[in-house]
């Protein structure tokens, strides 16, 4: 599929199954390397991140620990800039190294208003590993630790990433046409 709608807006293919998988491999032997003989706390951060979340357990194929939390921004195609808390962590995070697992940066105010939060919280370590980054989007000093693919300002779907709620169950990523 090269194409797809959804609702008043068009797709195109941008970023392959494949490709994706293999940026999200290389992600998973850094983790691995880091990580070993620690005892970290992965944090999916729902919902866009789900497919990530499993592909980079999958890979990693260890018996780390996983838990889930919930924020959100966006609405539509863009960024409402005040982020809600919709399910916090679900774990006692004091004293643990954290390992937050999102879906995309692109201001960055999201993960930089959760990472601030569970360092308040306790956390002796929070780390960032991000499947798509858009670093010309970025409007605040954060850093992810871990990066899949670096993209452009577009705005795309698929592999977990919605509009308005569709998109989320396509394997590949698709980028906006603009018309
Ligand atoms: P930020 O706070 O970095 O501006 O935005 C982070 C959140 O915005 C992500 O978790 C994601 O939910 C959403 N987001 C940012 N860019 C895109 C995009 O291109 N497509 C979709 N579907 N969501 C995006």
């Amino acid at each position: 599929m090269d194409r797809i709608r959804l609702k008043d807006k068009e797709f195109e293919l941008f970023i392959p199954e494949e490709e994706i998988k293999e940026a999200i491999a290389k992600v998973a032997e850094r983790i691995r390397a880091d990580v070993k003989g620690t005892h970290p706390l992965f944090v999916g951060i729902l919902n866009g991140a789900f497919m990530f979340t499993a592909e980079l357990m999958r890979q990693l194929n260890e018996p780390y620990e996983i838990t889930f939390a919930r924020y959100s921004s966006y609405k539509g195609t863009s960024t409402t800039g005040v982020v809600r808390e919709i399910m916090p962590v679900q774990a006692d995070v004091k004293g643990r190294t954290l390992i937050l697992i999102e879906d995309i940066i692109d201001t960055g105010f999201t993960m930089q208003y959760v990472m601030d939060k569970l360092r308040k919280d306790g956390a002796a370590d929070v780390k960032l590993a991000t499947m798509l980054f858009k670093p010309d989007s970025l409007k605040c000093d954060l850093k992810p630790d871990y990066i899949g693919i670096r993209i452009p300002g577009d705005f795309i779907v698929g592999y977990g990433l919605d509009y308005d709620e569709m998109g989320r169950a396509y394997r590949n990523i698709y980028k906006i046409v603009e018309s």
